[in-house]
């Protein structure tokens, strides 16, 4: 028997990268689900912050409802209004609230971040594929890649969590884009998204994950609102960023999509020495 074991390395390049839509390619600030979220809230006599109604994004809507409903705040009002805590029957009656209200804003809410055409022409010049996932359901998302590709925006896959067992933290999304997208192994494939959810699932899948601290849910706010923050605060809200998503095991931060190649050339060069994610 030989004293040395040889273990197996990809060496190759990044294959695919997986983006998240709202926060990330679309809907600067995250908005969308947001305000809807708040509304459904109203609608049962609870007046939840747009904080509070941020808290949880990434997940899947119905969960993400949940979640809220399991803030302490929010659990207290509840009790106030109702007598009672908040239960599963809730629940499922505000998702249901939730989702003709989220189909009809939506397309208000369609705007490509600026430099998301740009970078995913530059994906694709570098052979990258391009897949995504997300927290909308498959009706929700019927409607965003019409907007998308009305404004020049097709990724080549596109998973949602009903395509799958669960949606994030859990890695099956991505899982099923790496199937769809015909790429392995997960360690040539990029995650990219606003949340702590986002950055979750993909390293739950193995893969690279770089976490977006400015464009989305973190900050909350469009990019006029973000001009118009006195220098100190915008300083604070971005720092608060940065460092949940250090925290959250993100290989990279950076502000928004249009700052990640670096960070891409960063992962070449460490694949072609061996390293994994
Ligand atoms: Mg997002």
């Amino acid at each position: 028997m030989s004293e040395f074991k040889y273990s197996r390395r990809y060496h190759g390049r990044i294959k695919a990268i997986l983006l998240d839509w709202a926060g990330t390619t679309m809907d600067y600030g995250c908005y969308a689900p947001a305000v809807v979220f708040m509304e459904v809230y109203k609608r049962n006599g609870v007046n939840i912050t747009i904080e509070q109604a941020r808290e949880p994004m990434g997940a899947h809507k119905k969960v993400h409802i949940r979640k809220i409903s399991q803030i302490p705040a929010v659990a207290a009002q509840w009790r106030d209004a109702h007598g009672r805590p908040c239960n599963e029957d809730d629940i499922e009656a505000m998702f249901k609230d939730f989702v003709p209200l989220q189909l009809a804003c939506l397309a208000q809410y369609a705007d490509l971040i600026s430099g998301t055409i740009e970078m995913v022409d530059a994906f694709r010049k570098r052979g990258y594929k391009i897949g995504s996932t997300t927290g909308y359901t498959s009706e929700m998302m019927a409607i965003l890649e019409v907007e998308a590709a009305r404004r020049g925006y097709k990724p080549d896959s596109t998973v949602c969590a009903a395509d799958v067992p669960a949606g994030r933290p859990e890695p099956w999304m991505c899982l099923e884009n790496a199937k769809r997208l015909g790429v392995y192994p997960m360690e040539s494939i990029v995650k990219i998204g606003d949340t702590l959810p986002d950055i979750a699932e993909g390293l739950n899948a193995g893969m690279w994950s770089i976490g977006l601290a400015k464009t989305g849910n973190e900050i909350g706010l469009t990019e006029a609102e973000i001009r118009a923050l006195p220098a100190e605060e915008y300083r604070r809200k971005l720092d608060r960023a940065y460092e949940r998503m250090w925290q959250s095991g993100a290989h990279y931060v950076v502000d928004g999509l249009a700052d990640v190649m670096p960070c891409l050339d960063d992962i070449e060069r460490r694949l072609a020495c061996g390293e994994r994610p």
